[in-house]
């Protein structure tokens, strides 16, 4: 069985390893969840699998934890990347969540030219995937990058494939069969949509597959969910059961 509870660490695990708590960390495990000395907890730091590992030392500032067995091992997520458009926060924090949940491995905020969004906290929003991935049995917390423009990002694109999701493509066919494996990148835009102008670029960069989402508008947020869903179904680590022993 493994464990239910579940910790990030900044950390090296291994067999004996001691693991000293920060003062959030040990207030979570002791005061949030009433964890004491002897109760299992699962560790992962994005390198070295999960970890069993039992409480030592249980305190109110701090803690320490003693790794006893591998008890997962380390899986990345498919080379996917989420672009989006930021949001207003809770649309944006969902965003970074369910990016998590569905395997990206690198969510990178745009700012496009209808992007209008309060300021983005990229530490915040770190902190949400961290939690995420707790939650879900990841054992990679995705990095969470500083909103870059997305015209200059494609001025500098390099050979990544892009799946745009489009919504002049409104009710066309949904249809990504044969889409080729390796690095992609996911683009979904903001409340405003896409301009003329990044629609016209985009489309005319050889490595863009441009995709309907249906034949209703969605929101950003959906539309996040439901591009990442068709691409790991498509190409990613949905089909083969990948993942899980
Ligand atoms: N205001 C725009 C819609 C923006 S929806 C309009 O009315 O046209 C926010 C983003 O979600 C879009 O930029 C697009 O990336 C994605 N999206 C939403 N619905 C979509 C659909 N049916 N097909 C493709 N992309 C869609």
């Amino acid at each position: 069985m493994k464990p239910k509870i579940r910790l990030c660490v900044e950390h090296p695990l291994g067999e004996g390893q001691q693991v000293a708590l920060t003062r959030e960390q040990a207030h979570y495990l002791f005061g949030v969840m009433r964890l004491g000395p002897g109760d299992v907890v699962g560790l992962f730091n994005g390198c070295d699998g999960e970890w069993r590992a039992t409480v030592e030392d249980a305190g109110k500032r701090g803690g320490l934890l003693a790794c006893q067995a591998q008890s997962g091992p380390q899986v990345m997520p498919p080379d996917l990347w989420l672009m989006f458009a930021p949001v207003k926060k809770a649309q944006t924090q969902f965003i970074v969540e369910k990016a998590v949940e569905m395997g990206a491995r690198r969510i990178l905020p745009v700012l496009t030219a209808f992007t209008n969004s309060e300021r983005l906290r990229v530490d915040k929003q770190q902190a949400h995937a961290l939690e995420a991935a707790e939650q879900c049995g990841a054992t990679f917390v995705p990095e969470v990058a500083e909103p870059q423009r997305l015209d200059r990002l494609l001025a500098d694109w390099e050979g990544r494939r892009i799946l745009f999701a489009d919504e002049s493509a409104v009710g066309g066919a949904v249809s990504l069969s044969g889409l080729e494996s390796g690095p992609w990148a996911v683009l979904i835009g903001p409340e405003g949509g896409f301009s003329e102008a990044e629609r016209s670029r985009l489309r005319s960069m050889d490595c863009t597959t441009a995709i309907s989402l249906g034949p209703r508008i969605l929101r950003a947020e959906t539309a996040a969910v439901a591009a990442l869903t068709l691409w790991q179904h498509a190409a990613g680590d949905w089909r083969k059961g990948e993942g899980r022993e």
